[in-house]
């Protein structure tokens, strides 16, 4: 691809690195690239950050026809700038976008455009520790029309976000409320894909949560209501008699990068991991037992965020509410690796020159 760039006419002040957040600033430039039916992808180009217009009839707005990634780059206390796995991300967007009939983006491509636009935006990645520079790369059905079809014409778009930690509180037990009547996805739908629809038809049961004093949701399967699927916006794992246990990769659960890399670093360590259905009564069985000893979500935005306590028809409470012996060496070993402090045998960081 050869990327055009356009000159921003004025630079926007860097936010305080210690009050960042997440997903509260965008830097001065964004990456945006058409598909059209006739031309394919054209005319990728790096341009200041700021508003695109929408004809009101334009296909996403109706249908919701989106998909996104999220992924992060580090700076190294050398000052080297790192991706972790964005082939990972580069693939799961092109099977996004399969199951969304949207265009498939070469892996090349995908890494080019995040790659040129984070060496422009180079002076944004914070380095205070447990900050980086969040990349959002997203694609959405732009044609004005009111049938439901396929588009003849998308935008693919990446923008950039310095953040801190993903919770405000840091890393803290969370407690968690177990949806048992709202579903997320089910096989044969969109819940491997990562599609927009996804997140808007999760925001009720958060509300939910949330009024009643929970964090985050547990999503239960979408059949049986039955097996355990995801936390939030993350995939789940239990810790059940010293084994990890995560829900299968079988269409309703989003095939995670950090999942995929804790899996690895646990084998690696000598853990056994077991992908398998795990329903809620086996669970607050083994909760109720002592034998539940951990549990916690993982995704790229909070790496891992532990959970403290279980709400199934009463609260259960579990390993003192205190981050368990697990997840702390997951966070420290990936975050490590990702950060460059930690050498990293999977060969996994990307370095950007
Ligand atoms: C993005 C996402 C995850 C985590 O994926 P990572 O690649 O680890 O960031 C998990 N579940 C859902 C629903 C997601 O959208």
């Amino acid at each position: 691809m050869n990327i055009r760039f356009e000159e921003t006419k004025t630079l926007k002040e860097k936010p305080d690195k210690n009050a960042l957040g997440f997903g509260k600033y965008y830097t001065d430039y964004m990456f945006m690239m058409d598909w059209y039916e006739d031309k394919g992808f054209t005319d990728p180009r790096i341009i200041p950050y700021g508003p695109i217009e929408f004809d009101p009839a334009s296909l996403v707005l109706h249908y919701a026809q989106e998909t996104f990634e999220g992924l992060k780059a580090y700076k190294t206390e050398e000052g080297k700038i790192l991706l972790f796995r964005p082939d990972m991300n580069a693939k799961r967007f092109q099977k996004s976008n399969e199951r969304l009939c949207m265009p498939v983006l070469p892996v090349e491509d995908f890494i080019q455009a995040i790659v040129e636009l984070v060496k422009k935006e180079k002076d944004w990645i914070p380095d205070v520790a447990g900050t980086s520079l969040y990349i959002r790369p997203f694609m959405f059905a732009y044609q004005p029309k009111l049938g439901v079809h396929a588009a003849n014409h998308y935008k693919f778009l990446i923008i950039l976000s310095p953040v801190g930690s993903y919770y405000k509180e840091g890393l803290q037990p969370v407690k968690i409320y177990v949806e048992d009547e709202l579903v997320r996805a089910v096989k044969g739908g969109t819940g491997f894909a990562k599609c927009g629809g996804n997140y808007a038809s999760s925001i009720l049961a958060q509300m939910k949560a949330e009024e009643m004093g929970y964090s985050q949701v547990l999503w239960l399967d979408g059949v049986e209501h039955k097996y355990v699927e995801e936390v939030g916006t993350m995939n789940a794992m239990f810790v059940i008699d010293g084994k990890i246990i995560t829900a299968p990769l079988e269409g309703s659960v989003l095939p995670g990068v950090t999942r995929d890399s804790m899996i690895q670093l646990l084998k690696k360590k000598g853990y056994i991991v077991e992908e398998r259905k795990l329903s809620i009564d086996e669970l607050i069985q083994a909760a109720e037992e002592g034998r539940l000893t951990e549990a916690f979500g993982t995704g790229t935005a909070a790496v891992i965020s532990p959970i403290g306590m279980l709400c199934y028809k009463g609260n259960v409470f579990f390993n003192n509410n205190t981050i368990g012996k697990i997840s702390q060496m997951l966070y420290d070993t990936l975050t490590g690796i990702q950060t460059g402090k930690l050498e990293d045998p999977f060969g996994w960081t990307y370095e950007i020159k």
